[in-house]
């Protein structure tokens, strides 16, 4: 199952068709795309056996986050060895390095994002998975069944400032309006071949800068959820940003940042594609 943000309203996506959720289920399940959550058991039960209408064609440019009024957002740090060797940073061991990217930063998947002024910006592509089950101190082997679905995230990033003042402090540089795009729907686990072992790629201007396997992240989606929710819980909505691999313009030689003109590209295998437009 895909389900999306269309103009603010929950959708299925059904191919290259969207079917409004409200209207197809007699107002059973409302139109706020963030609300599903807290309802995710009954929705997938219904959306699975429902007779569903052929839908509208739709475009890109109308979607926005699936996940668009998280609760908590909870983005992961150096959760790729060579990601954490090209930042100068040993590869964590016991809990991840956390921080978050603040609401007002979430975006859909196609969209224009302005460059701070004097900032250096950076692209991360990262996999997000988004929680449809509270979890509280979750095993490992029980974490997929507090997952929602997953989606292709990308962890924007002003070096400048996430790396300004005397201690380390990520948030900030990466909460500019639009530098946390999410999309293009979310998909349900199920809907992948394998949910452990996504291909990652971001490319700028059609140039290839990162490529990946989510299968090389040092905390898994299981890990983290198990990790993340033996300290707080976990709330249906909940964005996780996994960690980005290698190839991010701080650890080039020479180090490269995204210009006035520039298109960013994200896409993770069996999820879809972001793209991102930088303007001055
Ligand atoms: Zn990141």
């Amino acid at each position: 199952m895909r389900i999306a943000n269309l103009n603010h309203r929950l959708v299925l996506i059904r191919e290259d068709r969207a079917v409004d959720v409200e209207r197809a289920s007699g107002g059973r399940f409302g139109a706020d795309p963030q609300a599903v959550y807290a309802d995710w058991d009954a929705f997938r039960d219904w959306a699975a056996s429902a007779e569903l209408p052929e839908g509208e064609p739709f475009a890109l440019t109308d979607l926005h986050s699936p996940a668009p009024a998280p609760r908590q957002t909870l983005a992961i740090g150096l959760n790729y060895r060579d990601h954490a060797s090209e930042s100068g940073f040993e590869a964590p061991e016991g809990l991840p390095p956390v921080f978050t990217k603040f609401v007002t930063s979430l975006s859909g998947p196609v969209t224009e994002v302005r460059l701070p002024e004097g900032g250096k910006t950076d692209w991360e592509v990262e996999l997000v998975a988004v929680i449809g089950r509270r979890a509280e101190h979750v095993a490992e082997a029980d974490a997929w069944s507090h997952v929602a679905g997953l989606a292709v995230g990308q962890d924007i990033s002003e070096r400048v400032s996430q790396l300004a003042g005397p201690a380390p402090q990520f948030s900030l540089g990466k909460s500019y309006p639009g530098f946390a795009p999410v999309g293009p729907w979310l998909t349900t686990p199920d809907e992948v071949e394998n949910p452990d072992d996504l291909e990652l790629r971001a490319t700028v201007n059609g140039e290839e800068v990162q490529k990946g396997r989510t299968g090389d992240l040092i905390f898994s989606v299981p890990a983290l959820v198990s990790k993340l929710s033996a300290v707080l819980p976990l709330l249906p909505g909940d964005l996780i940003f996994t960690g980005t691999p290698a190839g991010v313009g701080l650890g080039r030689d020479p180090q490269r940042w995204l210009h006035e003109g520039d298109v960013l590209v994200s896409t993770i295998s069996g999820l879809g594609e972001l793209r991102q437009t930088f303007t001055a």
